[in-house]
């Protein structure tokens, strides 16, 4: 085409017109989206009024200019008008024929009613009377015109529309209308004339005449609109640059507005929330675009079935205009077979003709995207791996908990933070002492706390859901709840706990130890009594796309788990293994916690030897039932890691009470709890220090381990896969003399039982120097069999962070950009991360057989396990509830690394 070859200048139009189409999808950076969509639209033959899209480059110019449109854009506007004009047998500014059009923003990223939009320009004294001729409507000309000056007024010249507003509510309340239909074509010729005066007395000057005039007022108004307020604002919260601007695309106006055979809707090609393959939206009858989101009349339902579920009266579109449906649904069929992807469509019906007037893809729940993507793979739309990469894995978190039914009553009575995806109800208790209690009697308990501490853990663990009045979504509430996939909700600061008196204030609400509520961990809600509940799982598309993703992934996924049920629960979500059961939380159980506090008090070894037999049964009889629920994976088992005075109590009041039970003197116990009280036990006397100071306490879980492995490996004849993990470790000699202890263990049994155990001794890897060494620490036959990298402490040991006490820091330190993300949450690539690669490599160096994992948070967020997919690892382990989301991830990862990166979406 001539304007193209002769580039001299910018190309600052593109047309979209029946018998040109100068835009394409794929160009949405110069275009936007709704005009690169436009475009694509008139290429398909879809019914689109003609137009054409003035691009970014010229927003560009025009701040660049002191906000000035650029010269030599105008003759290309004047060009595009004619051509347009020319297909509706029309002519800009013309008395008797006069075209219309609107003017609509439109940037690279979709931000909904952000930014302006103008309709029905081109209208003014005269070519009103065109209009009313040409529709033989007198009445729609004067409403199009009315709704021009008031937009035109509101968004070019800067008048509040209030005063519009203002000025038919009066003139309605006058002559006792209550309805716009009550008004007659003199009354809106009236309007006309009060609305043109009101623009004159606000600005000093009268509402422009000059067609013109208009034009170039309403495209400069939708360029300057990109640094609105509102667009400014929403760009910082959807991360959308600054620098990207936005198009403008001038449209030849049709007309919904022209009786009871016209309407204006809006429509998703399948359902957003279920993603059930059906059409949904809805429309109004004789009314403009902006009539529908702004709430005036209430829409009506497209589908005959929507409008029988939502019992509404008045006939859905399906009933009322059957072609126009039918033509619409082949519409929607042709949009998705082209984007391949769920579309969100505004339509008009002009005297009972369809014109559609944008698409975009849709957004969309989890449960929806799960079932779109998977349906339009199994409808041949696209790939089955193109489905595994349309689906947020991150998003699936809402589909693994418990959930509150969307149809469910409730009364809120605090908000604080979705600190732990997924809702509980149970019964409030003040104490993890009472909710260990509770839960022994079959109970389900709220633990309500003021905040919590490492020694409710037990008490965590035994309620339903965790609320706390303070704390942040890294306080230890949040980080311990995500951890075990407890439900939590952190500083809800409305809330008064009275321990002594037993009840918890929320305002006006008094409640008392005892009754139900429900917390959901997913919004922040506290609501009273017990809230209808979902319950998660892994079934229908759900099921299905996990297993396509399967098929792609390298990476193994492991579970951490600590319990049986949670084990039995993992391996439900397509767990591999265990990558991390820790031990203590067995200690803590009240009945183990004597026999604990009894071993931490004894003054000789030999008196800890007779405490540590008392907990060794109970072990065992824990990692049986473990290893029976993994029949056949493998399971990796961390020795004793935290510091003892953990679990010795902290408050004055209850260290008699302890001593009592004990039979030990106050003063003795109180001596202990000094002797072990640490100024960070972060950094202090845990991990494989513990095993070297006390190796008697390592002796009897090697033994506990190996007893149970040798028990159900003869019972079910198939060897139990167990991996035994050194914490902690740094240098190679501490990792000896835990490993002699283990393996004299594991010996011994061995003679005992005649059992032949499958077993490996490998080291936790949460300190830089252990990662740094790693040749060290895996070199030959006797060196660490596997690394797991605990990158929740490699975190802290390597920023010098402690999380207990990152709260505050993170905050500032997010907002001031230092971490872009948290690195608790997301893995410190370059820092941590880099650790992570070192360790692998030399500890491969060393032993190329050498198995190696991670253990942490990390493992399942989406961005860390891309990272670990990258550097080779053989699994990640993470929370039960967040399998599915390791399994797609590593999908992703895999997939994305075969496609140079390149995703099927656009
Ligand atoms: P937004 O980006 O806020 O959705 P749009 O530019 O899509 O703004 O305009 C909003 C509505 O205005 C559209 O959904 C449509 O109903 C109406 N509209 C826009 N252009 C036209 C036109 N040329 N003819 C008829 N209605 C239009
Ligand atoms: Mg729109
Ligand atoms: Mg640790």
């Amino acid at each position: 085409m001539a304007e193209q070859s002769a580039s001299v200048t910018p190309k600052w139009v593109y047309v979209f017109a029946a018998d040109r189409v100068d835009g394409r999808a794929d160009m949405k950076d110069l275009l936007g989206g709704k005009g690169a969509n436009l475009a694509e639209m008139a290429s398909l033959g879809l019914p689109v009024p003609p137009g054409f899209t003035i691009t970014t480059e010229v927003c560009h110019a025009y701040f660049a200019n002191g906000r000035k449109l650029p010269d030599g854009l105008t003759p290309e506007v004047e060009a595009a008008l004619q051509l347009i004009g020319n297909e509706v047998d029309a002519t800009f500014g013309d008395v008797e024929r006069p075209l219309l059009v609107s003017v609509r923003s439109g940037g690279r990223a979709s931000m909904p009613g952000m930014m302006d939009t103008i309709l029905n320009l081109g209208l003014n004294d005269e070519t009103v009377e065109g209009l009313a001729k040409r529709s033989g409507d007198r009445r729609f000309a004067y409403d199009s015109y009315r709704r021009f000056i008031q937009m035109y007024s509101d968004v070019v010249l800067g008048v509040d529309h209030g005063i519009f507003e203002d000025i038919l509510e009066n003139f309605k309340n006058l002559n006792g209308f209550t309805n716009d239909t009550e008004l007659s074509v003199e009354d809106w010729g009236d309007i006309i004339e009060s609305y043109k005066a009101a623009v004159t007395d606000q600005l000093g000057k009268p509402f422009p005449q000059d067609t013109g005039e208009q034009l170039y007022g309403a495209i400069a108004a939708v360029f300057g609109s990109w640094q609105n307020a509102r667009a400014i604002t929403y760009r910082h919260l959807h991360d959308i640059p600054d620098d990207w601007g936005t198009a403008v695309n001038v449209q030849a106006m049709v007309f919904g507005n022209q009786g009871d055979s016209s309407a204006t809707g809006v429509a998703f090609t399948r359902n957003p929330s279920t993603g059930e393959n059906e059409i949904y939206g809805e429309f109004l009858l004789n009314a403009q675009g902006e009539d529908v989101v702004a709430g005036i009349r209430t829409p009506q339902p497209l589908t005959e079935k929507a409008r029988r579920l939502a019992k509404e009266e008045n006939p859905s579109l399906q009933a009322l205009m059957p072609e126009l449906f039918a033509e619409l649904s082949a519409v929607f069929k042709k949009l998705e077979a082209r984007y391949r992807d769920m579309q969100d469509v505004e339509f008009t019906i002009e005297n009972s003709k369809l014109w559609i007037l944008q698409t975009r893809t849709g957004k969309r729940t989890a449960e929806a995207s799960l079932r779109i993507a998977v349906d339009l793979a199994q409808e041949g739309l696209i790939s089955k791996r193109d489905a595994v990469m349309r689906v947020v894995p991150a998003s699936l978190e809402q589909l693994m908990h418990p959930t509150i039914d969307p149809g469910a009553k409730k009364e809120v009575i605090a908000t604080g933070l979705p600190a732990s995806p997924g809702a509980a109800a149970g019964e409030i208790v003040f104490t993890a002492e009472d909710a260990e209690t509770e839960r022994s009697r079959g109970r389900e308990v709220i633990l309500v706390r003021l905040e919590t501490s490492p020694e409710d853990i037990h008490g965590m663990h035994a309620a339903s859901g965790i609320l706390t009045v303070r704390g942040g979504m890294t306080s230890h509430a949040a980080v311990v709840a995500r951890g075990m996939g407890r439900p939590c909700v952190s500083g809800a600061g409305i809330l008064r706990i009275d321990e002594e008196a037993g009840t918890l204030r929320a305002g006006r609400h008094v409640l008392n130890k005892g009754d139900l509520i429900t917390i959901d961990g997913g919004t922040g809600q506290v609501i009273t009594g017990r809230a209808k509940m979902r319950q998660p799982e892994l079934s229908g598309a759900f099921a299905t796309l996990i297993s396509w993703a399967d098929k792609e992934r390298r990476l193994h996924v492991r579970a951490n788990a600590d319990t049986p049920r949670d084990a039995r629960l993992a391996r439900g979500f397509g767990a591999e293994g265990i990558g991390l059961c820790r031990t203590e939380h067995m200690f803590f159980d009240q009945e183990r916690i004597l026999a604990v506090r009894e071993m931490i008090l004894a003054d000789e070894e030999a008196d800890r030897r007779r405490a540590l037999e008392k907990i060794l049964p109970m072990q065992r009889a824990d990692f049986e039932q473990l290893f029976e629920a993994m029949a056949g994976l493998p399971v990796t088992i961390r020795l004793l890691d935290p510091p003892l005075h953990e679990f010795l109590p902290k408050e004055p009041r209850d260290l008699a009470g302890v001593a009592r039970d004990l039979g030990v003197p106050l003063e003795k116990l109180r001596a202990r709890v000094n002797d072990l009280s640490e100024f960070n036990p972060m950094l202090g006397f845990r991990g494989c220090r513990l095993a070297i100071r006390f190796p008697e306490i390592a002796e009897m879980q090697a033994r506990a381990i190996f007893e149970a492995a040798a028990k159900v490996g003869q019972k079910s004849g198939v060897a139990v896969k167990v991996e035994v993990m050194v914490p902690l470790v740094a240098y190679r000699r501490e990792f000896d003399i835990v490993r002699d202890i283990v393996l004299k263990a594991a010996r011994a049994i061995e003679a005992e039982s005649g059992a032949k155990l499958d077993y490996q001794i490998g080291t936790m890897i949460e300190l830089p120097r252990a990662a740094l060494r790693g040749e060290e620490l895996a070199a030959g036959d006797d060196g660490a069999a596997f690394f797991s990298f605990g990158t929740n402490d490699l975190t802290q040991t390597s920023l010098g962070l402690s999380r207990d006490d990152a709260a505050p820091i993170l905050e500032a330190y997010v907002k001031t950009g230092v971490f872009k993300v948290d690195p608790f949450v997301s893995l410190d690539v370059s820092g941590v991360g880099e650790l992570v690669r070192i360790g692998t490599e030399r500890g491969r160096a060393a032993n190329p057989a050498l198995k190696v994992g991670i253990c942490g948070e990390h493992g399942g967020e989406a961005r860390s396990v891309a990272f670990f997919d990258a550097i080779g690892l053989d699994y990640v382990s993470c929370s039960p509830f967040r399998v599915p989301i390791a399994r797609l991830a590593a999908a992703q990862a895999a997939i994305g690394g075969k496609t140079d990166g390149q995703t099927a979406t656009d």
